[in-house]
């Protein structure tokens, strides 16, 4: 108990450093290369920072599978990077597709879950390439859209930001974009803008992962057709989506129907 207290109270607000780190420009435009993991996530993340910004997102996710998806999830980034209105200019990159260094970087990932070494390891890659890039173009910061996900953390992120930042030599933008509703908003926008949300993190791993979840989400469903089925989550692809299936009740029905819930 104690040590969850201490770990607790030595957590980094980065929303707040961000809001400092802007209240010290006092109004003066600084340039950002922003790495971006798709459309979606990038909306909220290029809305609030283009009030402060000159913004250039750069799409580098080779972690992506299958190609057709990472091609998907590219010509989408561009697509949104139309529609979006800026203010002091909004500017994008493509990264290289190079595969091969994911599978180098994360091959753990085969033995472990979303979140765990393996994917820090993805992390680390990308903000690499994007502070090695940021530095050779002269931008001002780096930082990525990542921290919007509720599935990433901050801390994590922030740290191997600012770990990259002193290897390579060019400033890291602390950030946590889910703060102040940035991950519900970023559902508005994908919504508004109609943008192309995929369920799975990106890797062939998170895709299996996902595909088992949606067969046992279909298999339950077959199996309790008489069920009436409550489906809870901030939007169909939500990966904290639930299924309830609520038993219907016994035949005395004095019992209190039953609650089953499955994570899809
Ligand atoms: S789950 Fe996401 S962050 Fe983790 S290795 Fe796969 S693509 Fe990278």
């Amino acid at each position: 108990m104690q040590n969850q207290n201490i770990k607790i109270k030595n957590k980094i607000n980065y929303q707040r450093k961000l809001d400092d780190l802007i209240k010290e420009l006092n109004g003066k435009v600084k340039s950002v290369l922003l790495h971006s993991c798709c459309a979606p996530c990038s909306s909220y993340c290029v809305e609030y920072l283009s009030k402060y910004f000159k913004i250039t997102v750069l799409f580098y996710n080779p972690n992506i599978y299958p190609r057709e998806e990472y091609f998907r999830r590219v010509e989408e980034q561009k697509e949104f990077i139309k529609k979006m209105p800026n203010i002091h200019g909004l500017d994008f990159i493509e990264g290289d597709y190079d595969t091969h260094v994911f599978y180098e970087k994360a091959a753990s990932r085969a033995n472990e879950h979303e979140g765990e070494e393996a994917c820090q390891e993805c992390y680390k890659f990308r903000l690499e390439y994007a502070a090695k890039l940021g530095k050779s173009l002269g931008y001002d910061y780096f930082t990525t859209t990542l921290s919007i996900s509720p599935h990433k953390n901050s801390q994590d992120l922030n740290r191997i930001g600012e770990e990259v930042a002193n290897q390579i030599g060019i400033s890291h933008l602390p950030s946590d974009f889910k703060k102040k509703n940035g991950f519900k908003r970023s559902v508005e926008l994908s919504e508004n803008l109609g943008l192309y949300r995929q369920d799975y993190c990106g890797c062939v791993y998170s895709k299996k992962e996902r595909d088992i979840r949606f067969d046992k989400i279909q298999k339950s469903i077959e199996e309790n057709k008489d069920s009436k089925i409550l489906i809870t989550g901030c939007s169909d692809d939500c990966r904290h989506r639930q299924v309830h299936i609520i038993k219907p009740k016994s035949e005395c029905g004095i019992s209190i129907p039953s609650l089953n819930v499955i994570q899809k």
